[in-house]
């Protein structure tokens, strides 16, 4: 398969597409995804957000710090994150991916907040936090925290 890939929400209020392959697939264990999400772990899906398309009327949005989090208005599935720190990228989850066995996961972030009887029996690489060098300690308005 290759691209464009597509995408979108439970309801079809939401869709999106790529042009291109994505540069991204992880696993994030972390507790603001599973807040997000509901499920024990997430997954997404990595683009430069100039190389996809969205239509974005039924859209919302909830910011929490650098990153915000969009999901369907109707139907209230997941879409995508952005992190101010990671300017460009967008991050669509897994699940909402017209064909999400294609998109097969190359490391697990976050590792730190794993639930523990949570088991993926994979050889991929883990990182204890983020998989995705930020830029350090630098807030999105530019300033040091
Ligand atoms: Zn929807
Ligand atoms: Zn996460």
């Amino acid at each position: 398969m290759t691209a464009p890939h597509t995408g979108g929400c439970r309801c079809g209020a939401v869709r999106f597409e790529a042009s291109v392959e994505p540069h991204h697939i992880s696993y994030c264990h972390c507790g603001d995804c599973r807040r997000a999400s509901g499920a024990p772990v997430s997954a997404f899906v990595g683009f430069m957000t100039d190389q996809i398309a969205l239509d974005g009327k039924a859209l919302k949005r909830f910011e929490n710090g650098p990153v915000t989090r969009t999901f369907c208005g109707v139907c209230g599935s997941p879409i995508a994150y952005t992190d101010g720190r990671l300017a460009g990228h967008i991050y669509f989850t897994l699940g909402s991916m017209d064909m999400p066995a294609y998109f097969k996961p190359t490391h697990h972030a976050h590792v730190r907040e794993q639930l523990p009887f949570l088991h993926m029996p994979d050889d991929l690489p883990r990182h204890l936090r983020t998989s995705v060098t930020r830029p350090d300690g630098q807030r999105p308005d530019g300033t040091q925290s």
